[in-house]
């Protein structure tokens, strides 16, 4: 059974901001710009009861909490002290993995003949973030990465709460469903129409229903509803991209051929977004002519995706803005980029329109493109792994 730790700073860049100047110590702190533009970075613990948070309009903030010191990001000073932070964490394991500044999973299950259990690793490591930097953060402890997750946001600030081994589906069972990954506000009130409160109600619905509700995430979102995240803690920093691409035997010459390759290209990505807890806002496309010149165009979504479909159809966009590809293109390569592990925009907009567009569009093409026995998607995903595949 492995143990897992999700270790969290408390609001951390203003957290950082009071460290730094006593007279914000007990006051609302909000970091992020003034400006009629600007957003709310981080919000320290005494603006929260009004209900500013995070992502939110600094406008809004201010109508809200107006007695709040607003105080502009010192982004070097935060990388300054996450890199204290993470010098605690490896104390503790090598087995780090980065969410973002403040915040990481640590697999803890080889540390525990040299430090104790988990929940005792977790006090130690709490109490060596305060005494050496004198901030606070919360700790969640669980057999894996999602319930670790959901664990260390329960009982903020300077929480730390553990899940036994065993109990995972009886710990997220009646938890409100506000507090599942990846299910945004849209996406609550269509399960919320189906009955749906908990997390508990969302391990016991079946697939069919779920995927209806949630699309392809569904039946992911049933399996971490039940406890069951298998995720191993994947060492370093999160990646600044992720991308695949392949070079072909012979060079391509159209664009419905460049479609199945990139169409592979794109769920390879997707899934490796979904392994890792990320969404991407960036999509670019490479092309490697026969001549070895190298081509890439790039796209900037409206929100962070990272759905196949999504990836695709920007990527076949991205298609039809190269020329010159009746000349031979011998490699295509899609990749993504400005990832995030929080996307602040609603992660289902409205999942069954967008579902049903892009799936349309993308039967469609296949439909188009590869005759009218179809492509299917299992077909793809069965002859995926292609000898001349690389990954970056
Ligand atoms: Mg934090």
């Amino acid at each position: 059974m492995r143990t897992v730790i999700h270790f969290d700073m408390d609001a951390f860049f203003a957290s950082v901001e009071q460290l730094d100047n006593p007279d914000l110590r007990g006051q609302p702190v909000l970091v992020g710009a003034r400006s009629r533009r600007g957003v709310v970075t981080a919000a320290s613990y005494e603006a929260r009861p009004t209900g500013v948070r995070s992502a939110m309009s600094m406008v809004e903030a201010l109508r809200r909490c107006p007695d709040a010191v607003v105080v502009p990001p010192r982004r070097a000073r935060y990388s300054e002290l996450s890199g204290r932070v993470f010098e605690v964490f490896r104390r503790y394991t090598p087995l780090v993995e980065g969410l973002s500044v403040d915040e990481a999973f640590l697999d803890v299950t080889g540390s525990r003949t040299l430090f104790g259990e988990g929940p005792a690793i977790a006090q130690l490591i709490k109490e060596e973030v305060y005494s050496q930097i004198g901030l606070t953060g919360s700790a969640g402890v669980a057999s894996n990465k999602f319930v670790a997750k959901i664990a260390s946001d329960l009982d903020k600030p300077d929480g730390l709460t553990v899940v036994p081994a065993g109990g995972e589906a009886e710990f997220l069972a009646p938890l409100p469903l506000e507090r599942m990954w990846r299910v945004g506000p849209k996406a609550r009130v269509r399960l919320r129409a189906a009955g749906l409160q908990t997390i508990g109600d969302l391990a016991r619905t079946d697939r069919r229903t779920l995927e209806q509700l949630l699309g392809s995430w569904g039946q992911v979102a049933r399996e971490l509803a039940r406890g069951i995240d298998e995720r191993p803690v994947v060492v370093g920093a999160p990646p600044k991209s992720l991308g695949t691409e392949s070079t072909f035997e012979e060079d391509l010459t159209t664009t419905d051929a460049l479609l199945k390759p990139i169409l592979r290209q794109s769920m390879q990505v997707a899934d490796r977004l979904v392994n890792r807890g990320l969404w991407a806002q960036v999509v670019t496309l490479k092309l490697k002519y026969g001549d070895h010149r190298i081509r890439t165009r790039q796209a900037r979504l409206a929100r962070a995706v990272s759905d196949t479909d999504a990836i695709f159809h920007a990527a076949s966009e991205l298609l039809s803005r190269f020329d010159a590809i009746e000349a031979g293109v011998r490699l295509t390569g899609v990749s993504v980029s400005s990832l995030t592990n929080e996307p602040d925009a609603e992660l289902f907009p409205d999942v069954e329109r967008e579902r049903r567009e892009r799936l349309a569009a993308t039967t469609r093409a296949l439909r188009e493109r590869f005759g009218s026995a179809g492509v299917t998607r299992a077909s793809l995903i069965a002859d995926r792994v292609d000898a001349g595949d690389s990954h970056r």
